[in-house]
């Protein structure tokens, strides 16, 4: 028999004990503060320096590099570890299911990563320290090394399509997936929302793992409202072989 496929879609509701708030969710910090909304708007960001240098200085003060992973992103390593095949696909820029101990092929990361930047017309990549260690050198808009154009976090600003390629495998993943546990996510916004429909349409067992209601709860075989720090990995052991 093949063994059971777990995805499990994770929102900024599983950093949230990892001292990250929610910067970009309906409710986010973002999108309650039209100025701090603009320094991660693609728009504003290519055609105004100011925005790029307050936009750096706040990447600065950010505290996501800083942050390590907690329960949550553990018990999903310790569910991958025990046998089980597990793919992740996060709305969180934060990197912390990879610090957690997970592959990196792994996780599919819908919003990009915050600790690596790209240039924006090469697309050269690097480690998001390299960019910031400019900014300590006096840098206040440090454009590529490769070919002198505008570089940025290697997130998904608002304004930005979400990586076709990655969009993609999402979408594969939640079709064969047996079981779909949607954690800290409010399903609300696009394209997370849609996954759960689809993975109900598929027949996946679909397990909601949210402070908060979501429009799927009545889609959903499940519904978890405790903390996710303890909720996550007491119905992570459950599908465990070797758990209770
Ligand atoms: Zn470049």
């Amino acid at each position: 028999m093949a063994k059971p496929l777990v995805a499990v879609l994770s929102g900024a509701g599983i950093s949230t004990d990892s001292g990250i708030p929610d910067y970009r969710g309906p409710q986010g910090l973002w999108r309650r503060d039209p100025e701090a909304e603009k320094l991660v708007t693609y728009d504003y960001y290519m055609r105004d320096p100011e925005i790029r240098r307050r936009s750096w200085q706040m990447r600065r003060r950010n505290r996501t590099l800083q942050a390590e992973p907690n329960a949550a992103h553990r018990a999903i390593v310790d569910l991958e570890r025990s046998g089980v095949p597990v793919r992740v696909i996060t709305q969180n820029v934060d990197g912390l299911h990879q610090m957690a101990g997970l592959p990196a092929r792994k996780v599919l990361e819908l919003h990009g990563t915050a600790r690596q930047f790209i240039c924006t017309k090469c697309h050269t990549r690097g480690p998001m320290e390299d960019a910031l260690a400019r900014l300590d050198a006096g840098e206040d808009d440090p454009p590529c090394q490769e070919c002198g154009a505008v570089l940025k976090s290697a997130t998904v600003m608002f304004g930005q399509r979400l990586d076709p390629v990655v969009l993609g495998e999402a979408l594969a993943i939640t079709k064969a997936c047996t079981v779909f546990i949607a954690v800290g996510t409010s399903l609300k916004v696009q394209p997370a929302a849609g996954l759960a429909g689809v993975a109900a349409d598929h027949d996946a067992r679909l397990i909601i793992v949210n402070a908060e209601p979501t429009p799927y709860d009545e889609r959903a075989d499940e519904v978890i409202r405790e903390p996710i720090g303890t909720a996550l990995p007491r119905l992570l052991r459950r599908l465990s072989p070797n758990g209770d």
